[in-house]
């Protein structure tokens, strides 16, 4: 069966054509190939997609049914996420590029377990009761927060999208999500499955659109009481303001990255630390928010150790995203990979030492590759050190002593993940506690698991994903005083 591809937004349960009938063109990284026209949403459209959220959720269509029910339609949703799984991981692979592999068990299976596991534990949240004196009864009860505003960015387009709409829904609220222009496809698709689940029209709405065109009339809207963001730094500062400008909404950033991974000299097994260090830096080409682009290895063991780093780099040779013997796929698109090889080059300019990669591959294609890249001599000053690569590009630096590798991983405006490797257990545990990251590895870099949260210190955001904490950003907390004589 040939793929249909629809690009026209999803608003009040209906496929739309923007307002003004404008449209953007979609195409495939892999060889520059035209997929579609998509709808380019602007103030108007979000305007009618604010109103349909409002509206269903002032009807309460979804926030009045019972946590159970629910419960039962996300489940349904799950499920038909999986039955429809292999024409959204193809979407995803065609629109952004990373291996269909990748798309297919892992993008499309977590997106289908984020809406599984909210779905499964909203009927067995609690509210509280405070303990207050003998004649009252104080309810302390969370709400659904209203219409939530989603922007997301085109690295993970569906399951960011999911970590979002997930607890959003499970909470009750009516959602607007402004997916990724460089990505916008899987997003619309999983709109339609929604409403085949049984959510009702206006409840999850999809307008795609540009940042500014289409991002921030979401952001600044006063009838939007959240904004769940993931993006950029630079992006998540605006939506701050845009947020603090119009309506005080809350605004929750999940923001970028430059993550330490530390290997000590009495790491266990340095085979493992290789295999892992390559693995979360060059998977979804180096595009992960979380990727660890910072190696700190200790000095006495770094030749060896970046030996069996390069041994791993032939793992990750980029080929065509289709097959499924790939594992490296295409970069977003042309501006990412020109980004990426700009960095390249300061790397050079500013003295790193190249020892692998570097270069643009696969040019016969159309589309956009880059070999996985590997910088040694690199000091936690230069260029690729500091700023976000967010490519295949691994920067390795190296350290003398614990506080050296302490005061290195910390010394960056992020603040996202970090590792240690090490078979010293009170090592371990100082070095981790000494970590200003969201999330610390210990002795791996890819754990994941969905009852964890997802989030970041200092510029790598606020508000947390997953976890039944992410429920915490899409409800307002209540108190209600019974007077009982
Ligand atoms: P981006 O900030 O350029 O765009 C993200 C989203 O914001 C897109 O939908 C975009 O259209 C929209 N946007 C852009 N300008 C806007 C504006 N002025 N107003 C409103 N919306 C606007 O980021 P990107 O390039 O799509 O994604 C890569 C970034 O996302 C990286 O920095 C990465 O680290 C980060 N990221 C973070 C996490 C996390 O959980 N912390 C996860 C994935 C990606």
């Amino acid at each position: 069966m040939a793929l249909k591809i629809d690009g026209r937004a999803v608003i009040n349960g209906k496929r739309v054509n923007s307002v003004d009938g404008a449209t953007f063109e979609c195409f495939s990284p892999i060889d520059n190939r035209k997929l579609c026209d998509v709808a380019s949403g602007k103030s108007a459209d979000i305007d009618l997609a604010v109103s349909a959220a409002r509206a269903a959720f002032n009807a309460r269509t979804w926030a009045g049914k019972s946590p159970k029910e629910r419960k039962q339609t996300m489940i349904k949703f799950a499920d038909l996420i999986l039955q429809n799984r292999e024409e959204l991981a193809l979407l995803e692979t065609l629109d952004m590029g990373k291996p269909i592999t990748a798309s297919l068990n892992v993008d499309v299976n977590s997106a289908a377990n984020s809406l599984r596991w909210f779905g499964e534990a909203i009927d067995k949240v609690y509210d509280e009761i405070a303990p207050t004196p003998e004649h009252t009864l104080a309810m302390i009860t969370r709400e659904p927060i209203g219409v939530v505003g989603a922007i997301v960015p085109w690295n993970y387009p569906m399951l960011m999208a999911c970590w979002k709409i997930a607890p959003a829904l499970a909470s009750g609220n009516s959602i607007v999500l402004k997916p990724s222009e460089k990505s916008p496809l899987s997003a619309l698709k999983i709109a339609d499955i929604a409403l085949e689940a049984g959510i009702p029209a206006g409840v999850l709405n999809v307008v795609p659109g540009y940042g500014a065109e289409a991002g921030s009339p979401l952001a600044l809207h006063t009838d939007v009481d959240c904004i769940a963001f993931t993006g950029s730094t630079a992006v998540g500062k605006k939506i701050q303001i845009m947020a603090g400008q119009s309506n005080l909404k809350r605004a929750w950033c999940e923001l970028g990255g430059k993550s330490p991974n530390i290997v000590f000299a009495d790491c266990k097994d340095l085979n493992r630390a290789a295999e892992a260090g390559a693995g979360s830096i060059f998977y979804n080409q180096g595009e992960s928010c979380n990727a660890p682009s910072r190696l700190l290895v200790e000095r006495s063991i770094k030749d060896e150790f970046i030996k069996k780093l390069l041994a791993e780099l032939p793992n990750y040779k980029p080929g065509n995203p289709l097959d499924a013997s790939t594992t490296m796929g295409a970069m977003v698109d042309c501006g990412q990979m020109e980004n990426v090889l700009k960095y390249i080059a300061s790397g050079k300019a500013q003295g790193a030492k190249l020892l692998s990669g570097g270069d643009q591959t696969r040019t016969e294609t159309g589309g956009f590759y880059i070999n996985p890249t590997v910088f040694d001599n690199v000091t936690n000053d230069m260029t690729i050190a500091t700023e976000e690569i967010f490519g295949p590009v691994l920067s390795i630096i190296t350290f003398d002593t614990m506080e050296e590798a302490i005061k290195i991983a910390n010394d960056t405006p992020y603040g996202l993940a970090a590792a240690v490797w090490t078979q010293d257990i009170s090592k371990a545990h100082m070095v981790a506690k000494r970590l200003r990251a969201g999330t610390v590895h210990v002795n791996s870099y890819d754990e994941d698991d969905i009852t964890v949260p997802f989030g970041g210190y200092k510029q790598s955001g606020n508000g947390r994903d997953k976890s039944l904490h992410a429920l915490e950003k899409y409800t307002e907390l209540k108190t209600t005083w019974i007077r009982l004589s």
